[in-house]
């Protein structure tokens, strides 16, 4: 498929709320090349963890988290988790301040406090609903992910920015 160009702040996609994914587009020629897309962006960015359909252009509540993000070797056979119309159903009380960056936020890293643990409830490729129990990193590429979603990102939730090199965007 293709590796497409990540929408960078500034553009209102990021700031629209997403259109839920309608029973009918699943398994659509429509919505498997969106995931594939999306798959192939963010395989070809070395330092990206997760990535919403948004960050695309494609307004629709799709997010994708890379094996990266588990820690799994090269060669592990471990895919990409795809989270269709994904609620979060529980967060933990217990949070902790993170650094966070993003792939639509080039350059820029910030604090912000996330909760612990998040269980996301999201449907798959073929419409099977599923939930999923994430910590740490997990749980705070659920927190991001759904907020882009909403169109929110991660620079409302922070005051300051900072320039830095870390290993993870979403
Ligand atoms: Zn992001």
């Amino acid at each position: 498929m293709a590796i497409k160009e990540i929408v960078q702040e500034g553009d209102p996609v990021l700031r629209k709320t997403a259109e839920a994914v309608a029973p009918e587009e699943f398994n659509s020629k429509e919505l498997t090349e969106l995931i594939q897309n999306m798959q192939d962006t963010l395989d070809a960015c070395d330092d990206g963890v997760g990535l919403a359909a948004p960050q695309i252009g494609i307004s629709k509540r799709v997010f994708i988290i890379s094996k990266k993000a588990w820690g799994v070797s090269e060669n592990e056979t471990a895919t990409n988790l795809v989270c269709i119309n994904p609620t979060i159903e529980k967060l933990s009380k217990s949070s902790s301040l993170l650094e966070e960056g993003c792939l639509s936020v080039r350059g820029l890293f910030g604090y912000v406090e996330r909760a612990d643990k998040a269980r996301i409830r999201a449907y798959n490729q073929d419409g099977k609903p599923f939930t999923y129990n994430g910590s740490g990193l997990v749980a705070e590429i659920f927190q991001h992910e759904v907020d882009h979603l909403s169109g929110i990102l991660y620079l409302d939730h922070t005051d300051t920015t900072h320039k830095a090199n870390h290993e993870h965007k979403h």
